[in-house]
């Protein structure tokens, strides 16, 4: 028996030769007057389904062949053969086709039609099945594949940064506490608590890869990182992963270059590894996203500082929610306005004012700004958020100072200063906001398995 994906199948040089054996979820029955059913069935290999022609002389095909519908799983074996009509290069004449599991149609919510993406939510079990969740799922694939290719290829080490952590990465965002406290049972002091301290999920790994690119160079971690903010919009999840290199003797401008590549090549791996996905995805999500990636990869970013990005927003003449000062932060209408009309390409915006962005970002010679950078990209705005950390001693803990936080907490961070220190940057890349921008995606609860956002952990 020679068992095979339908990728193999569609994408083999030749029709196999001998029997073949394919396993799949029927999307679709047709029977002909002729005495023939077409069975399409998907196994999630491929974007396309492989045609499974059975001839009403197979013994099971009146009890069950003619009753199949969507849903249902069977084993086809057959010779692959080159296909006349179907739109697909070849398709199986079934020799023997195993039903292994019924799908009533009466409670299948998976019917061949058209699903919004708010039902399919609500059946996030079921939705790798469709066209688009398969489709997605193999884009992320590809990418998590291209992020390890891209920083393995360039001598970076994966490190693997802990989830439950006692710092909070100043204040990145809300965080979930980790306890193992009785709920409810009054307040028991964080003494009690099973790590005898305060515990969350972290926020970002980046202090601690800091302290191992400060010994090993060039790392990069790439996991899952919490976010307890209450904000519901199509860009922000609960739980999201998050790509973070970090990288000794290397300044800002190191970082942005990093970056740019980084992003670069992403979008190239998704072009190729995945052409049939991403033609989906331009026909059927968003027009155009195809030409934008393509676009993207061949044009150079542009590099502007916060405090350009802040005149051209001013002197843009367009009608803001948020009112344009230098010293507030740019929201997200803002790094649109700059990534989509003003440039119309992907922007790195550079050296933002220091009371808007944390203490370990390195202080620029102006005193008043220091050196970050956000990675911004049209429809999505920021995708990547990075900066050359502060490395001297003295200017880190003032800053700490500045920003109310004990210097006690950071002293393990602090050490990396105390001893050795380098010039080091690094940044933090959101996956699923980059998913969404390769696919046209237009909520990022899409673009993952099992979203987590307020109020909402069904599965
Ligand atoms: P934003 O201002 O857009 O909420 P941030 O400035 O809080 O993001 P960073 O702390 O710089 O984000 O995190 C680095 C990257 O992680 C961001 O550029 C973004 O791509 C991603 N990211 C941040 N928060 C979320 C979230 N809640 N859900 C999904 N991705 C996120
Ligand atoms: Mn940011």
């Amino acid at each position: 028996m020679n068992q095979m994906t339908i990728a193999e199948v569609l994408n083999a040089p030749a029709a196999p030769a001998g029997k073949t054996t394919v396993g799949g979820w029927v999307r679709t029955v047709r029977l002909s007057k002729g005495g023939f059913a077409f069975i399409a069935i998907n196994d999630g290999s491929s974007f396309d389904n492989l045609q499974i022609v059975a001839k009403a002389e197979l013994p099971n095909y009146s009890s069950e062949l003619a009753r199949l519908t969507a849903g249902c799983s069977i084993l086809a074996e057959g010779s692959i053969v080159e296909s006349p009509g179907s739109g697909q290069r070849f398709e199986m004449q079934a020799e023997e086709i195993r039903i292994l599991g019924w799908a009533d149609p009466a409670g299948y919510p998976i019917q061949p039609k058209h699903h919004t993406y708010e039902f399919l939510r609500t059946q996030a079990h079921l939705r790798a099945r469709t066209n688009t969740f398969g489709a997605v799922a193999r884009v992320r694939n590809a990418m998590s594949l291209a992020i390890h290719g891209f920083f393995q290829s360039r001598g970076f080490l994966y490190v693997h940064t802990p989830i439950i952590t006692a710092s909070d990465c100043e204040g990145a965002g809300q965080m979930f506490r980790v306890t193992t406290l009785p709920v409810g049972g009054g307040a028991l002091p964080a003494e009690e608590d099973f790590f005898g301290r305060p515990t969350f999920l972290t926020v970002s790994g980046q202090m601690e890869a800091e302290t191992y690119a400060c010994g090993l160079g060039k790392v990069y971690t790439f996991g899952p990182t919490f976010r307890a903010e209450n904000s519901n919009t199509a860009r922000h999840l609960a739980e999201f992963w998050m790509v973070e290199p970090e990288m000794a003797f290397c300044d800002l401008a190191g970082d942005a270059d990093l970056a740019e590549a980084f992003v670069k090549h992403i979008f190239s791996a998704v072009l190729t590894g995945c052409p049939r996905d991403m033609a989906f995805f331009d026909e059927r999500v968003e027009k155009g996203v195809v030409a934008t990636l393509e676009h993207i990869v061949a044009s150079p970013f542009e590099r502007i500082t916060y405090t350009q990005a802040v005149e051209i927003l001013e002197k843009s003449g367009q009608k803001f929610d948020y009112p344009v000062s230098w010293g507030s932060d740019l929201q997200s209408e803002h790094e649109r306005y700059l990534t989509e009309k003003h440039i119309g390409r992907p922007v790195i915006v550079t050296d933002y004012p220091r009371q808007i962005k944390a203490f370990y970002m390195r202080l620029n010679d102006d005193a008043k700004t220091v050196a970050a950078m956000d990675v911004l990209v049209p429809r999505i705005g920021e995708i990547i958020g990075g900066s050359q950390r502060e490395e001297r001693l003295d200017v880190l803990t003032a800053r700490m100072a500045e920003g109310g936080l004990k210097p006690e907490s950071y002293w393990w961070y602090a050490d990396l200063r105390r001893y050795g220190t380098v010039p080091h940057a690094g940044f933090g890349l959101g996956l699923e906001r980059t998913i969404q921008f390769a696919t046209g995606m237009a909520n990022i609860r899409d673009v993952i398995p099992y979203p987590r956002t307020p109020r909402s952990a069904e599965f």
